[in-house]
């Protein structure tokens, strides 16, 4: 949208507002702030009918504090070097909130996936992982992609494939790439995971008396209303597990449009109307407009553009109902459009923590592949037994007898999902509490972004002191 400042400047930008709340020297800062490799290359793709076209593609690793790095790979015809340096720098920040020991890293991919067939993306992907093998930009221990916009289970196989054939008898060549599918090395809860920490994450936001009071909203999510803009895997799941809780979507934005409904839109019967017409447009009961970006501004409580970066800029700021924008996507609000929105009295949950479910799932991935043992194979029963027992003891003693449906939920042993889930949601939890921890003690910090970015610099920085880099 606005060409105005980079993407990557933006990131910047709030990097330097949280750093003023920092203690370290400049140095420092700068070490933290600076994408450490970049690396771009081109190749060549064979078309139908014989012809070739070049292809360029980025890897660039942020911040190698931590290592592996770690981020998705983006097909899109827009991704440029400001784009995926931008988008590994808030992976180094988001790793860091969550505590995943991870740097950041993200790669692109400069292509339209429509144009291509699935052989095409099936050789521009090997040959972009070959690239990378090449340069020493992949691998369990050095850089670790995933998917994003444009990629998903299907390309992270052919990674891992491709990995896996240059590195025989690698033990851990799983690890090189998560998102995969849990046939191939995936984990179970890994395609939902930023979808459902984006529902965690804005439920903790909602379910915060002090902030709500601010913005005059009940606390809550149950009957607040809300807006998805993009249905890809972040949008829909995290409209999914909004809707569960109680919130009402009265909105969805795609390529071809907007949907709107203010008494409710039911989204699996947009979802299968989609799949059907390939359109939202006629959905019953529903208005349509052209303009997907007239989702932006339909009335709500709650706006998650979960689609592409800047979407809200100090163009059409001023033209947002929602009282929160939940950031499912990276980088969707412009750093001036987020200024206009707080004057507005308004609350951005930043992307950095409220989509950092992905990563953090990615890394359960990670460590599942590295120990090659599924989450809860060893314990389930174990609980299963131990939960029996409990009931059993219940009843002896009670000499009542405990319901079907409490005993089924007494004795059910954590599989892989609940694992997965469990740590989650404790992840964000946690996450957030150490963002209102950061607000509480200094009161010159306005901004989830500036508190969330606080948080996760502090930590970077202490890591390079740790790493004896800065003595
Ligand atoms: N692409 C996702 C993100 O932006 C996931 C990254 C990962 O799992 O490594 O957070």
């Amino acid at each position: 949208m606005s060409g105005k400042s980079s993407f990557f400047a933006d990131v910047n930008r709030s990097f330097n507002r949280a750093a003023t709340h920092l203690n370290y020297p400049k140095g420092l800062l700068d070490q933290v702030r600076a994408c450490n490799s970049v690396y771009q290359t081109q190749f060549p793709v064979r078309m139908p009918g014989g012809k070739f076209k070049v292809v360029s593609a980025w890897r660039v690793e942020h911040s190698q504090h931590r290592l592996p790095t770690k981020g998705g790979i983006r097909y899109s015809h827009l991704v440029n070097a400001d784009e995926v340096k931008a988008l590994a720098a808030l992976m180094t920040y988001k790793c860091a909130i969550v505590e995943v020991p991870f740097g950041g890293g993200k790669g692109g991919v400069k292509i339209s996936t429509t144009k291509f067939n699935t052989e095409q993306l099936e050789a521009i992907t090997r040959r972009y992982t070959a690239e990378l093998i090449k340069k020493n930009f992949i691998g369990p221990g050095v850089d670790v992609p995933a998917p994003d916009y444009g990629t998903g289970e299907r390309e992270m196989s052919w990674i891992m494939d491709t990995y896996a054939t240059f590195h025989p008898g690698r033990i851990d060549a799983q690890a090189c790439v998560t998102g995969k599918p849990v046939s191939q090395g995936g984990i179970r809860g890994r395609r939902e995971a930023t979808g459902l920490g984006v529902y965690f994450g804005t439920r903790e936001v909602l379910n915060d008396t002090q902030l709500m009071k601010r913005i005059g909203l009940e606390p809550g999510l149950e009957g607040k209303t809300f807006v998805v803009q993009g249905l890809g895997n972040v949008g829909y799941f995290a409209a999914k597990f909004l809707s569960e809780s109680g919130c009402k979507l009265v909105g969805i934005s795609e390529r071809e449009g907007t949907l709107a409904n203010p008494n409710g839109l039911n989204l699996e019967d947009v979802m299968a109307h989609r799949r059907e017409t390939g359109s939202v447009e006629n959905f019953p009961g529903a208005k349509f407009n052209e303009d997907p970006s007239e989702a932006l501004y339909v009335d709500c409580d709650i706006l998650v553009p979960a689609a592409l970066e800047r979407q809200i800029t100090s163009e059409n700021a001023d033209r947002i109902k929602a009282k929160v924008i939940a950031e499912g996507a990276n980088g969707p609000t412009s750093a001036n459009g987020e200024d206009m929105l707080h004057e507005a009295g308004k609350i951005v949950i930043p992307d950095l923590f409220l989509n950092a479910g992905g990563v953090t799932v990615s890394y359960f991935e990670w460590l599942k592949n590295l120990s090659h043992v599924r989450f809860g194979r060893m314990d389930r029963r174990l609980q299963e037994r131990r939960g029996l027992d409990v009931v059993n003891a219940v009843e002896e003693l009670t000499g009542k007898k405990v319901s079907a449906t409490l005993q089924a939920e007494i004795t059910h042993g954590a599989d892989e999902q609940d694992v997965v889930r469990s740590g989650l949601e404790d992840t964000m939890v946690g996450a957030y509490e150490q963002i209102v921890e950061q607000i509480l003690s200094n009161n010159e910090i306005k901004s989830l972004r500036t508190a969330a970015f606080t948080v996760a610099i502090d930590k970077v920085a202490k890591s390079y002191l740790e790493l004896g880099v800065f003595p």
